[in-house]
């Protein structure tokens, strides 16, 4: 199945619109009632309910998350973000209440501890988060260059500078209240080169949900902590409102997560991926355009080394750079997702032996938007993507009609081919019958042999090419495949018996009913069976079939142990191809044209059914195939 990206369905109740909507009212009316002077005195409860609420909810939405994933890895970062939010809870809590409402003063050692203390922690874990998600994704496909991180480095070692020796404390470095300044500066620069670089490479909705919020955060907070350290303005500022919107951000992005079928999964693009580039690269742009602008400020200002830019300006380069790399993130994600869509195409085109073509041009047309009944929203047309899913439209229809032709050609000529060859077949094995000349019996035994071999090749050409072309119709019933596994038996049995070797058969005392096509499911058994027994020459032969249940599915197993010369496991996945033999002193001794088995991989793509090998080389082998028994 082709998986694409969730749609961006635009309404008012969409969640993110609902979001910002109650932000907006949110903003508005704090602004309103800290304006008011009557009223000023209740604003405080405002920050209080809206921050410590919208941690609330995030502690048990992540701990929602947390019990819904199975994945280990992914659960433990969920178990973090919740204690995170635990964390940033108590800070709000003790900070607008000892602060806001009770106006204490920042400087009591006491309540700067209180509360910055799960302050620090709240950005401890969600440093790690960050640091796991990269750690967890360190295996994906990359071109392994590690210079993609640099700009992040920077701006955060320019930040950190910046907050630390650009603007004038008025607090002591050293008092408690300096102390946690620093040590919070030092985990927020670092937890947002960690988030941008989440946020630059994310592949689902959550991450950017989860990144975008802690980004808002952060520089919300850097803004409020500049005004701590320059004594500006009074602690409770505007900006906290920005504060309760990336916490808003992120409560949406869990309730959406939580509300899918699957689990979320944390996985990262690759590095060199479009959309992380495009990310980054504008992050880049921006940095080098403010660092010009900074520069060129001081070179060219009207009287030389006169600063024009204040500490005041700094402070903004970090809000203004999550903007950016919200931005581009946003605009990358809308590039990509065409290609994304045509990658997935492509893939599976690669992934699966058997291709269905018209599945396929289906989704093309969708990206063409020749198909204007779907994914009208989706809409976002890049003349490059357009012309080079066309490219691989034709490319389709012509590979289709070459596939057509060859299946059609291999057909007929199968079938007009087995005509006489069957004719030679009877004759020779008549002539052979009334023959008593011992040595020209023993020719003509060869060409009873050959033309017999001939006659099976080509009606495994006809049967490959007849499905392969899909000139055949299943005809699904309800079968019983312990009859059809003795039926097998007794047709290979004098084969068995010539190499005197001995066939097992264990099934279970129930029939094994399923629902499939007989012949289709004979001639996969009959294909396994014999090979085993062609590739056997001493030793035995054992059949074990019975129902399984795997993967919350049930399946009927059929499994084929050989003690015969074994496959190498280079050539597990080669010897399903069409008219693929392993050529080696050991095979050459056993007629093939090596169709057998792409066949059975044919008729058990078709059945939703799966083949696996066990088998080494001199040791045996053991096919295993599983039949779908809901199909
Ligand atoms: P064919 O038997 O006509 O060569 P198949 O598609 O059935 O074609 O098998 C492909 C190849 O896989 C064989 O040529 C052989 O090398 C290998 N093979 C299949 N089954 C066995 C087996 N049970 N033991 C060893 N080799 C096997």
């Amino acid at each position: 199945m082709i998986t694409f990206i969730p749609k961006n369905k635009f309404s008012v109740f969409n969640p993110v619109i609902m979001a910002m909507i109650g932000w907006v009212i949110f903003f508005s009316l704090y602004s309103i009632l800290k304006n008011i002077s009557w009223t000023e005195r209740y604003s405080a409860y405002f920050p209080l309910i809206g921050e410590t609420g919208l941690d609330a909810v995030a502690v048990i939405l992540t701990f929602k998350l947390w019990k819904k994933n199975t994945h280990i890895p992914h659960k433990k970062l969920f178990l973090i973000l919740s204690i995170s939010f635990v964390a940033s809870f108590m800070a709000d809590l003790i900070y607008n209440v000892v602060l806001n409402l009770f106006n204490f003063k920042y400087e009591n050692m006491i309540i700067v501890t209180l509360f910055d203390t799960p302050f620090a922690l709240f950005l401890l874990l969600q440093l790690i988060v960050w640091a796991n998600l990269i750690l967890l994704n360190k295996n994906v496909l990359s071109n392994g260059k590690n210079t993609f991180y640099i700009p992040n480095v920077i701006l955060s070692v320019l930040m950190f500078i910046m907050f630390m020796f650009g603007i004038s404390w008025k607090i002591n470095y050293f008092s408690a209240i300096g102390l946690f300044q620093s040590i919070d500066t030092i985990l927020e620069v670092s937890g947002f080169a960690l988030a941008t670089i989440c946020l630059a490479r994310a592949k689902n909705q959550l991450i950017k949900f989860l990144t975008i919020g802690y980004l808002i955060i952060v520089s919300s907070d850097f803004i409020i902590r500049y005004y701590v350290v320059s004594g500006s303005i009074p602690y409770l500022s505007p900006f906290e409102s920005t504060w309760v919107l990336g916490f808003l951000i992120i409560c949406v992005g869990c309730y959406l997560s939580l509300k899918e079928k699957n689990n979320e999964d944390f996985r990262l693009l690759p590095v060199n991926s479009l959309q992380s580039q495009i990310t980054i690269w504008s992050l880049i742009l921006w940095l080098g355009s403010v660092l010009l602008f900074i520069g060129s400020n001081y070179l060219f200002s009207e009287h030389y080394g006169y600063k024009q830019i204040t500490p005041g300006f700094l402070s903004i380069l970090v809000p203004f750079s999550v903007l950016s790399i919200i931005g581009s993130s946003y605009l990358s994600t809308k590039i990509s997702s065409t290609l994304y869509r045509l990658e997935n195409i492509i893939n599976e085109f690669i992934e699966t032996d058997s291709v269905n073509i018209s599945g396929l041009k289906k989704q093309i047309e969708i990206i063409n938007h020749k198909n204007p009944t779907k994914e009208k929203s989706k809409k976002f047309e890049i003349y490059e993507v357009e012309k080079l899913s066309q490219f691989i439209m034709k490319s389709i229809n012509e590979l289709q009609s070459t596939m057509r032709i060859k299946s059609e050609f291999l057909m007929n000529m199968s079938h007009d081919f087995r005509t006489p060859a069957s004719g030679i077949y009877h004759m020779s094995r008549s002539i052979y019958k009334k023959m008593n000349d011992s040595e020209l019996k023993r020719l003509q035994k060869l060409i009873v042999d050959s033309s017999e071999q001939l006659m099976v090749f080509l009606d495994d050409v006809l049967n490959y090419s007849k499905l392969d072309s899909n000139k055949y119709e299943l005809n699904i019933k309800n079968i019983n495949i312990t009859d059809i596994i003795k039926e097998v038996i007794l047709f290979v049995s004098a084969k068995a018996k010539e190499k005197m070797l001995n066939i097992d058969y264990h099934y279970p005392d129930l029939p094994i009913n399923y629902n499939g096509d007989r012949l289709m499911i004979h001639r996969i058994i009959l294909n396994i069976v014999s090979n085993a027994i062609k590739f056997t020459d001493s030793g035995s032969v054992t059949i074990f079939a019975s129902v399984e249940e795997l993967a919350q599915k049930k399946w009927v197993m059929i499994k084929v142990k050989d003690s015969g010369i074994g496959i190498d496991e280079a050539h597990h996945k080669f010897i399903f191809e069409p008219f693929s033999r392993v050529e080696s002193p050991e095979t050459a001794k056993y007629p093939g044209i090596g169709l057998g088995l792409s066949h059975v991989l044919l008729i058990l793509k078709k059945l939703g059914g799966q083949i696996t090998i066990e088998s080494t080389i001199n040791n045996g082998s053991t096919f295993n195939v599983l039949l779908p028994i809901e199909s």
